[in-house]
């Protein structure tokens, strides 16, 4: 075993600059002020949500079959391979919802805990999730096993599990961009290590961010152009036309359809009629569309289908860690 092999030194906690309250008034002005900011980080996890809710339905069909079944899948409804209820998400949202628990239970104003996150998503796998993808088993398994909070490189780790779930540590960490590349990169490297994963990790969530914080669209294009431009394995113009669980094609999805509609149903339908993971785009798509658009704007007949419990532990968190950033 070579040394670049060997699992890297993960400190168990990451450290936290939060900005001071001249920052907190000046970040909240620029951004349009708390409730504009709130609305838009609620619109970034029930979009989540209902991308997950919507695509899970679809998951691992080919765009043909779900055509020759639904015509266009547009209506939350359940079912899918995981014989899911109307309204039922997976663990885009649970582990999503894992994560920010534990970032939001860290009392320790000046760092984020990594082991109590890793804690957290082995809570979260023993209480027998709907589903559970294999790289993310294997590193919850590991930890389990001998207590590294990351594996070493390997080229089997670039799926989108990580990514997937990154959305509460970029609420927790709003105008903190070193904190938030720090528990972005440490809550993924627990289950997935790969410079693809991390790179899609830290943009989509860098995105995310800047769209909570009140950046508009076509800010938020020349962000996505300028890293296309460094990482040009994630072009997606032209679309290759893959929706899988790799990263790249993932990331490609997910932008192609949130780039082509400014409208969050759209977007969403847009790219879980691409079948594969449809689960996971709708879910990122979901996240980035109902970050711009805001919860207020999100469509009312798709947040009735979302289970209650879903809708009322999303929102509770959303504000909190939203609250965490700005404390
Ligand atoms: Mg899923």
């Amino acid at each position: 075993m070579t040394d670049t092999l060997a699992p890297p030194a993960a400190p168990r906690w990451l450290p936290r600059f939060p900005p001071g309250p001249a920052d907190v008034a000046g970040l909240l002005t620029a951004a349009g002020g708390l409730p504009a900011v709130m609305d838009r980080a609620l619109g970034a996890y029930l979009g989540l949500a209902l991308g997950d809710a919507l695509g899970a339905t679809v998951e691992f069909m080919t765009p043909r079959e779900i055509t020759l079944r639904f015509g266009v899948h547009d209506r939350i409804q359940g079912g899918g391979w995981l014989r899911l209820k109307s309204g039922q998400v997976t663990d885009d949202t649970t582990m999503s919802l894992a994560l920010g628990e534990a970032i939001c239970q860290c009392t320790d104003a000046t760092s984020h805990d990594l082991l109590a996150v890793a804690d957290a998503f082995v809570a979260w796998w023993r209480a027998r999730p709907v589903d559970c993808g294999n790289t993310c088993r294997r590193g919850i398994l590991r930890y389990r096993h001998d207590g590294t909070l990351a594996g070493p490189p390997s080229e089997s780790d670039g799926g989108n599990g990580a990514a997937m779930r990154v959305l509460p540590a970029a609420l927790a960490t709003l105008g903190d961009p070193a904190g938030f590349a720090a528990l972005a990169l440490g809550q993924a490297r627990i289950t997935h290590h790969h410079p693809l994963s991390d790179s899609a990790t830290l943009q989509l969530g860098a995105l995310v961010q800047a769209a909570v914080l009140g950046v508009p669209r076509a800010g938020l294009r020349q962000r996505i152009d300028a890293w296309i431009v460094q990482r040009p394995a994630f072009r997606f113009d032209p679309y290759p036309g893959r929706a899988s669980g790799y990263i790249v094609d993932t990331v490609q999805t997910v932008l192609h359809a949130f780039t082509r509609h400014d409208c969050f149903a759209d977007a969403v339908v847009d790219a879980v009629n691409r079948g594969e993971d449809a689960d996971t785009t709708g879910a990122l798509v979901g996240m980035l569309a109902g970050a711009c658009c805001g919860a207020s704007r999100l469509p009312r007949d798709w947040l009735a289908r979302l289970q209650a419990g879903t809708r009322q532990a999303v929102c509770d968190q959303a504000s909190a860690l939203v609250a965490h950033a700005l404390q």
